[in-house]
């Protein structure tokens, strides 16, 4: 099969957060084993990963890095990781914005660094979080903004989505992935929920956001042209591979970038990441 994407990954470079959103479902093990979880990125250090994007670049090319957590800023040395690492690659930041916008601006190239910013009205306002909004825009950074369709926020869907693109910024809705009120998500979405969401979410693969179908068995390129790296530095093919608990593909410190030769099955039932699920290949 003949390569048709460029090479990407998702980076969790650290495994903590400053929010403790009660929708947040990504990391279980901060439920069960916090102290490790929180510390997962003290196993490598800055020289670690610079030695591995700079073998990633001599072996594989120019990779786009999803930098996500946890809370990206919430590791020691992103900001010199960032400005050295995006050199090479480019680097699209997933934040909070719960740190001061100011810095963002004065230590990163907005030419080599975008942004995807998740408000969490559990923890922020929207009327604090447009001002940092328009001081990146001002600066020149590419941005588009998330917010999770969790059911208890609803009723504020629309006036923040408004107010969010009143900054001239896109803002997509991600569906709820788990229980509520008794109910699982995002099965439970009303009619009228379900509508609004897929009006305001990306269309790609939407019923398998939505688990009204499953990719299992459909080649995907997840593990050959992209990978999830975990703040250890574990190498692994996707987030669904580690929730299943699958072999990682390898880690960090290998001589080799441990990519799989081509696209294989997917063996998960679901998969949530926008990111991850553009690496399905259709039949
Ligand atoms: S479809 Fe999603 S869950 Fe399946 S292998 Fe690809 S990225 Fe992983």
């Amino acid at each position: 099969m003949s390569p048709h994407f460029g090479f990407s990954c998702g980076w969790d470079i650290v495994h903590a957060c400053d929010y403790r959103c009660p929708y947040c479902f990504f990391i279980p093990s901060w439920t069960t084993h916090a102290e490790e979880t929180n510390g997962r990125h003290l196993s490598c250090s800055k020289e670690d990963w610079l030695g591995f994007w700079d073998r990633c670049f001599d072996q594989l090319g120019a990779f786009r890095i999803e930098l996500a957590g946890g809370e990206p800023f919430q590791h020691p040395d992103i900001f010199p990781l960032v400005r050295e690492i995006s050199r090479r690659h480019a680097i699209h930041i997933v934040t909070n914005l719960s740190i001061d916008a100011r810095k963002i601006s004065a230590e990163f190239d907005p030419a080599r660094v975008s942004l995807s910013v998740s408000f969490h009205p559990s923890h922020a306002r929207v009327e604090e979080l447009l001002p940092k909004l328009r001081g990146l825009k001002r600066a020149g950074f590419e941005l588009t903004t998330s917010i999770v369709a969790f059911p208890a926020h609803f009723g504020g869907l629309a006036r923040w989505i408004a107010a969010i693109k009143g900054e001239g910024a896109r803002c997509y809705l991600n569906p709820f992935q788990g229980r509520f009120a008794g109910r699982d998500y995002p099965r439970s979405y009303t009619q009228e929920e379900s509508s609004f969401l897929r009006a305001n979410t990306f269309s790609e693969s939407i019923d398998i956001r939505m688990r009204r179908e499953r990719p299992r068995g459909r080649l995907c390129a997840a593990g050959w042209r992209y990978f999830r790296i975990w703040p250890d530095g574990t190498i692994h093919r996707c987030c669904a591979t580690t929730e299943l608990g699958l072999k990682p593909l390898g880690h960090i410190r290998d001589r080799v970038v441990p990519v799989l030769p081509d696209a294989s099955p997917c063996p998960a039932d679901r998969c949530f990441a926008p990111n991850e699920l553009a690496m399905l290949i259709d039949a």
